[in-house]
């Protein structure tokens, strides 16, 4: 694949950095001459002579990130990687599904959030167990039933399909099953970048470290009731499709034993927090799922040519997860470094904490994906909006724009163009 440049769009800014030179004089300009010029070589050197490419390439790699291979001539600088993809990692199969994970170890720049996905068949489970981080996550396909123990003694049981979201605190006991026709996958978020999903305290696998003495004396049963205890932790395997959630929850003793917390949230139900023209955002954090206490989240649907405003976000990293179609993002790390990447479906996107960036819909259908912060709330800077905060005069000084083209720029934030 062949870069797409954009000469018009070069031009342009070129042209209007000279006009702005022609216009005024003094010493600052000379220093925007200068830099104009830089950039114009760079670019020309770039196209003429030196992105030529003779030797080995990954062409399945290199053609799913065309940013990353011919880079915009805005791209500068040694930034963190800022892309993985769950399609890199080993996939954990057992009988009842299956599980693969991206945490610290395999994309270091997330230090706060790791990552997993996961498949159950109808009727299997992810083993009940518990963990030393929180734990947020999105139903991608079918539905399933989970339940968490409250230390207070009550129990929560759900059923949650596509769309759906779950959180359950550290050290709060769970279960995850597969529903019919087809079980289920969902993505999971850990707020602990080190996390790994295959280090989780297993009911059986414990039982299996107690001596059955002590077993027994706990439980007040014979040893020889104890002698079908698995010898080995279950993690994933199959099991029978439950009958209907309110038997479930009769079962156990209805609403005197009922959590007063709900785990679950619709987030695709929720009207959206922004719709224009260009898509739609629906946040989710603890000011509506008011279990989330440590994971916000937001989910993204930019239509086919859509941008994602430029902002940034003041108090937390984001961590993205992307569904379907296909975007590229360009992260601005300060000290001129920027680097954009292309993401595809069951990519993973990073950009620090208060890093600016856009995320833009260069393919032909929806692009979607889940943004996720290591925070109790969703909180984020508009760089249009705060442009249109500034007194007027300080930004033309700034950028060199006319006062008429900056009241054309959007007052808004949050925003999603086309509006
Ligand atoms: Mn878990
Ligand atoms: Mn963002």
């Amino acid at each position: 694949m062949t870069q797409k440049t954009n000469p018009q769009m070069i031009i342009k800014r070129r042209s209007l950095l000279g006009a702005a030179a022609a216009a005024f004089s003094g010493g600052a300009l000379g220093f925007r001459t200068a830099w104009a010029q830089t950039r114009t070589e760079t670019l020309k050197g770039e196209q003429n002579r030196s992105a030529s490419d003779p030797g080995p390439s990954n062409a399945g790699l290199a053609n799913a990130n065309p940013n990353s291979n011919n880079p915009p001539a805005t791209d500068r600088g040694d930034i963190l990687p800022i892309w993985y993809s769950f399609d890199l990692t080993h996939r954990r199969i057992q009988d009842g599904g299956w599980t693969r994970q991206v945490t610290a170890r395999e994309f270091p720049s997330s230090q706060d959030v790791a990552g997993v996905t996961m498949r159950l068949t109808a009727g299997s489970y992810r083993e009940l167990h518990w963990h030393t981080a929180n734990e947020w996550a999105y139903m991608l396909y079918g539905s399933a039933r989970v339940t968490v123990f409250n230390p207070d003694g009550t129990i929560f049981i759900g059923d949650v399909a596509e769309g759906d979201l779950w959180f359950f605190p550290t050290g709060f006991p769970h279960s995850i099953q597969g529903l019919g026709p087809d079980g289920c996958e969902f993505l999971l978020v850990f707020d602990q970048g080190t996390f790994s999903e295959y280090n989780t305290f297993l009911l059986s696998g414990w039982l299996a470290h107690t001596p059955s003495k002590v077993l027994s004396r706990n439980f007040t049963v014979p040893e020889a009731a104890l002698a079908d205890l698995p010898e080995q932790g279950l993690y994933i395997f199959p099991g029978t499709v439950p009958g209907s959630l309110e038997d479930d929850r009769k079962a156990v003793g209805g609403a005197a034993v009922a959590s007063t917390v709900n785990y679950t949230f619709r987030m695709k139900a929720v009207k959206p927090t922004t719709e224009t023209a260009g898509g739609t955002i629906r946040i989710v954090d603890s000011t509506i799922f008011q279990a989330s206490k440590t994971i916000a989240s937001a989910l993204f649907t930019l239509k086919p040519g859509a941008l994602r405003e430029l902002h940034w976000h003041p108090n937390a990293s984001e961590w993205q997860y992307y569904i379907s179609g296909k975007g590229r993002m360009t992260v601005f790390a300060s000290a001129g470094q920027a680097h954009t990447m292309d993401y595809n479906p069951n990519d993973v996107g990073y950009v620090p904490q208060v890093a600016g960036h856009y995320v833009e819909n260069t393919g032909d259908r929806d692009l979607v994906f889940l943004a996720l912060f290591k925070s109790g709330y969703f909180s984020e800077v508009s760089l249009n909006q705060w442009i249109r905060r500034l007194p007027v005069q300080m930004t033309e000084q700034h950028l060199l724009l006319s006062a008429a083209t900056i009241a054309q720029i959007p007052n808004v934030g949050n925003n999603i163009l086309p509006r």
